[in-house]
């Protein structure tokens, strides 16, 4: 058994007592937190973007705008509103009650584990951080074993800022997820696949342990015939090849209505060229695949339709080109899984009423995306879809406006947090109902 192995069971329980001792409930602590956090990400930002470019290629400004500065926007937006998000809510009560007051009071639920994925590796695990201190919580992260210098540098930093009795950083894989699994926690926060997001689901219900699962899947993008090509290439090859592709929110195929795909591939071509240059390989803004398994099993979906652009890999340095397909039959392997890697795939169908049936006949995404300017259109998708979030004209964005709901339905997952929904998440609801005796 490895020393972290070993160690786990104690590190929960220095959380639980430090819980228990009722030291993270004072706002003070909680702002304390949040504002050591944020002075971790802005004093040590260098570091955590060197990480992130030794761990996904992720160039310097990209890794600041999606993810250091993600958390710093996260715990502005949350100091900001956190005496009004927490204060008791008044509740009407029926006459029959009256005189009489009714309240809802936050209480924080207790240690929280929060584990996360390699994509967004910082992120990922200090977003949900930010809701679970606020929310008055202690905590345990589980950064990814995938993006060891993200991990490193997180489990190096986090216990120089945070207070150290109440925020633990456990690193290691599988076995080190499956002890802490095997703990009791008070919440469990999730971010990654299906098959895990089931063990974890498994493992917390031996404790009755509630739980967030950040999940991914397939996320389309419909698009009309009548909109502009351009601006829809360029917003498309933005969203899309992001971090390489590998974004759990990232457009994965095109429902392209009537003529629209013609129109789009041209325009999708050029996008990456303005965007990447022509080579892509030598672009300082385009990233790699996160390692061999993923460009493995990228390489093979490539073979999935005809190429319009891209297409080129180099198996050395996990490159593969930013690339679309078209002529994309819906039964290819790259329309199997959720494809997370630079592959765009066009298919065409005939129609609105085409578009909505090949959504509804597959899992619940993360995200649906649609070029249109047709309000009756955006209706219907609203209605007559169900996804995670929507995004109109805009691909992935969403995902940055701490004032929306981040999460998914269905196969895409449940719960959801950013801003004032994860203090819902790691809060109890709790009713107080105050009756005068006299
Ligand atoms: P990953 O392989 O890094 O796994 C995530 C975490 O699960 C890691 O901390 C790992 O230690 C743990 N884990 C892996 N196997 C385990 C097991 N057998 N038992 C217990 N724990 C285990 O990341 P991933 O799952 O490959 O991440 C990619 C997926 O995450 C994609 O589907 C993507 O869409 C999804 N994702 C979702 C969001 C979101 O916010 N909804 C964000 C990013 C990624």
């Amino acid at each position: 058994m490895t020393d972290v192995l070993q160690q786990i069971p104690a590190v929960v329980d220095r959380l639980r007592a430090a819980f228990g001792s009722g030291r993270t409930k004072p706002l003070s602590w909680r702002r304390e937190q949040l504002a050591a956090l944020r002075a971790m990400l802005t004093e040590q930002e260098d570091a955590f973007a060197e990480a992130l470019f030794a761990d996904l290629a992720k160039n310097a400004a990209e890794a600041k705008r999606t993810e250091i500065h993600f958390v710093v926007r996260e715990i502005d937006h949350t100091l900001e509103n956190l005496d009004a998000w927490l204060a008791p809510e008044d509740a009407e009560l029926p006459e029959r009650l009256l005189p009489g007051r009714g309240t809802v009071v936050r209480e924080p639920l207790g240690v929280v584990l929060v584990i996360g994925p390699w994509n967004y590796p910082l992120q990922l695990v200090l977003a949900p951080l930010v809701g679970a201190l606020a929310a008055g919580n202690a905590g345990v992260l589980k950064p990814s074993e995938l993006a060891p210098a993200t991990t490193a540098a997180i489990a190096r930093f986090v216990p120089q800022y945070l207070d150290q009795e109440a925020v633990a950083v456990v690193e290691g894989a599988i076995p080190e997820t499956t002890a802490l699994l095997e703990q009791q926690f008070d919440y469990i926060f999730y971010t990654g696949n299906g098959v895990v997001g089931r063990i974890v689901m498994t493992a917390a219900a031996k404790h009755l342990t509630p739980v967030a699962l950040e999940l991914g899947g397939k996320s389309p993008v419909v698009v009309d015939a009548e909109v502009d090509p351009v601006v829809t290439a360029q917003r498309l090859v933005e969203a899309k090849f992001l971090n390489a592709g590998q974004t759990c929110v990232a457009p994965d195929y095109v429902l392209a209505i009537g003529d629209a795909g013609g129109k789009l591939e041209a325009a999708l071509a050029d996008a990456v060229r303005a965007k990447f240059g022509d080579d892509p390989s030598d672009s300082p803004v385009y990233g790699r695949i996160v390692n061999h398994r993923h460009f493995d099993r990228l390489s093979t979906l490539l073979a999935s339709g005809r190429v319009v652009v891209g297409g080129q890999t180099d198996r050395e340095h996990k490159y593969i080109a930013p690339t679309v397909l078209a002529d994309v039959s819906p039964e290819s392997p790259v329309m199997g899984e959720e494809i997370f890697g630079p592959i765009l795939p066009i298919i065409s169908v005939p129609s609105l009423d085409a578009a909505i049936e090949f959504i509804t006949a597959r899992d619940k995404p993360l995200a649906l995306y649609a070029f249109t300017e047709s309000e009756p259109t955006k209706d219907r998708i609203l209605a007559e879809t169900s996804s995670g979030a929507v995004g109109f004209g805009l691909p992935v964005v969403h995902l940055g406006v701490p004032s929306l709901p981040f999460g998914g339905v269905g196969e895409s997952g449940m719960g959801r947090y950013h801003g004032k929904y994860s203090i819902d998440t790691f809060s109890h609801l709790k009713a107080v109902l105050d009756k005068p005796l006299a």
